[in-house]
C-alpha cells in the first residue's frame, strides 16, 4: 500500500472543496483533493442563481446574513479567479425579476417584499405593466412582481473548471480516486484510504463530499454530518439570435407551489430550473420533471416553446436539516467539514473557501461562519479545532 502526505486534504472537488483547497493553497498549506472527477458534482447541473435576496425564506435570518457577505464577496472573488486563470466564469450582473401570475402568487410575493423590507433588503414592487417594461417576453397575465438589482448569476460549469485552474496553478495535487474511507488513529482523522487502497494522510482532513458527505465510511456514526440529497431537474434551451436578448435578468416565479426560474446567460443559454425532490441518490430526468418544468416556465414566458430544448439533467442538492450549511471542526480533532450548502452553494462559494482556509491555517473559526458549526445539530458534532503545528 503506498502512501502520500499533504498538511490539508480535502475529500471531495465540488466547488466547495476546490475552494476550501485553493483559499487553503494561497496560505501556504500543502493541499490535496480526492475525487475522482474533479469540477463534477452539482455545479454541472446548478442554475448559478446568486440570489441572497430573492431566495430568502422565513427562518432563514441567520442563513441571509452568510448569503449576503458572499455575495459581497462576489466581484472581488470573480475578478480573482479570473485573473490567475484566465477563465471567464459568465459572471452577470443582471438583477433578477420575481413575478405572480395570479393572486395567491401576488400575495405570496408580498409577504416575501413584506420580510425582505424587514430585513433591510433592497427590492421594488412593480406592477404588471412595469414587469412587462422590463421583460417585454413576460406572459400577459403578470400580476406583478419584485425587482431585485442584487441578485445576480454565474455560470457554474465555468465556475468549477476555474476553481480547478486555480487549484492547479496554486499547487493542489489532485488525486483521481474515490475515498473508500476515512482513517482514524486513536482520536484523530489521519487521511483517507482510495478505492485502489492507496493511504492518503493528512494533518487535517475537510469533508466535503456533497451529498455523500454523510455516508463516508470510517467517519464515527455520532458524526456523520445530516445531509441528504435532494434531487433537482433543469433544463437547458438555446436563444437564437434573432431571439435575443429574450430575457435581460433572471426571471422567476413560485408557480402552484413550485418554484421555476429562467436564467439568461450571455452566450444564448437559457437555464430552466428546478424541481425539488426528495428521492435519495436518484438523478434521473424524468418525463413529469421536464413536463411540469416547460409547462410553468410557458406560463411566465410563453415564447419558451420557440426555442431549442438542448439539455436536460438532474443533480443532488446536499441539504441539511435548517438548510444551512455545515462549517468548521467536527468532534473528531483533524476533521472539519464544509458541506451542507442546500440550493446556495454556488452562492456561498466565495465565503466558504475564506472560512475554511482561516480555520485551517490559524485554528480559529472566523466569526461569520460561527452560526453554522456542525455543534448546533448535536454536541457530539463539534469541536475539536486545534492551533495547527
Ligand atoms: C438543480 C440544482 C440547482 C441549483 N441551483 C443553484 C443556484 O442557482 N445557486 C446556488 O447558489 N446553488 C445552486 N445549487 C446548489 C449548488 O449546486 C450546490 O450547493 C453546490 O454545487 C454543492 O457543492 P459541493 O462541492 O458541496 O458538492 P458537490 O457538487 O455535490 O460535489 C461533491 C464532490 O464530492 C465528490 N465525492 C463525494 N464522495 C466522495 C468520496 N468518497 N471520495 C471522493 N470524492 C467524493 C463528488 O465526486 C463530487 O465531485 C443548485 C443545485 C442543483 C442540484
Amino acid at each position: 500500500m503506498s502512501s502520500r502526505t499533504s498538511d490539508v486534504l480535502v475529500i471531495g472537488g465540488g466547488v466547495i472543496g476546490l475552494v476550501t483547497a485553493w483559499r487553503a493553497a494561497q496560505r501556504g498549506l500543502a493541499t490535496a483533493v480526492v475525487d475522482p472527477e474533479p469540477g463534477g458534482g452539482a455545479a454541472q447541473v446548478a442554475a448559478g442563481m446568486l440570489a441572497a435576496v430573492t431566495e430568502l425564506h422565513y427562518g432563514e435570518e441567520t442563513l441571509l446574513a452568510l448569503n449576503l457577505e458572499s455575495a459581497r464577496r462576489y466581484p472581488g472573488f470573480a475578478a480573482e479567479l479570473t485573473e490567475l486563470t484566465g477563465h471567464d466564469l459568465g459572471y452577470r450582473r443582471c438583477g433578477t425579476l420575481a413575478v405572480a401570475l395570479d393572486a395567491d402568487d401576488r400575495a405570496h410575493l408580498r409577504d416575501l417584499h413584506a420580510l425582505q423590507q424587514r430585513s433591510g433588503l433592497a427590492s421594488e414592487w412593480l406592477s404588471g405593466r412595469e414587469c412587462r417594461r422590463l421583460e417585454p417576453m413576460l406572459a400577459p397575465g403578470v400580476r406583478g412582481g419584485l425587482r431585485v438589482d442584487g441578485d445576480h448569476q454565474i455560470d457554474p460549469r465555468r465556475l468549477a473548471a476555474a476553481l480547478v485552474a486555480a487549484c492547479e496553478r496554486t499547487g493542489v495535487v489532485f488525486h483521481r480516486a474515490w475515498a473508500e474511507r476515512l482513517d482514524v488513529a486513536g482520536d484523530r482523522a489521519t487521511g483517507v484510504t482510495t478505492a485502489d487502497g492507496t493511504a492518503l494522510r493528512a494533518g487535517q482532513v475537510v469533508l466535503a463530499a456533497g451529498s455523500l458527505s454523510g455516508r463516508l465510511a470510517g467517519v464515527p456514526g455520532e458524526l456523520l454530518p445530516p445531509v441528504r440529497p435532494v434531487k433537482g431537474q433543469v433544463l437547458r434551451l438555446a436563444v437564437p439570435p434573432r431571439y435575443a436578448p429574450f430575457l435581460s435578468r433572471t426571471v422567476r416565479a413560485v408557480v402552484r407551489g413550485g418554484q421555476v426560474y429562467l436564467v439568461p446567460r450571455e452566450n444564448g443559454e437559457l437555464v430552466v430550473g428546478a424541481t425539488s425532490e426528495e428521492l435519495g441518490w436518484d438523478t434521473t430526468v424524468t418525463a413529469g420533471g421536464v413536463y411540469e418544468l416547460l409547462r410553468d416556465a410557458h406560463e411566465l414566458v410563453p415564447g419558451i416553446t420557440e426555442l431549442p430544448l438542448t439539455e436536460t439533467r438532474a443533480g443532488l442538492r446536499p441539504c441539511s436539516p435548517d438548510n444551512a450549511p455545515l462549517l468548521g471542526p467536527s468532534g473528531l480533532a483533524g476533521l472539519l467539514l464544509a458541506t451542507g450548502h442546500h440550493r446556495n452553494g454556488v452562492l456561498l462559494t466565495p465565503v466558504t473557501g475564506d472560512v475554511l482556509a482561516h480555520a485551517l491555517a490559524t485554528g480559529e473559526l472566523p466569526q461569520e461562519a460561527r452560526p453554522f458549526t456542525p455543534r448546533r445539530f448535536g454536541a457530539a458534532l463539534g469541536e475539536k479545532l486545534e492551533q495547527p503545528a
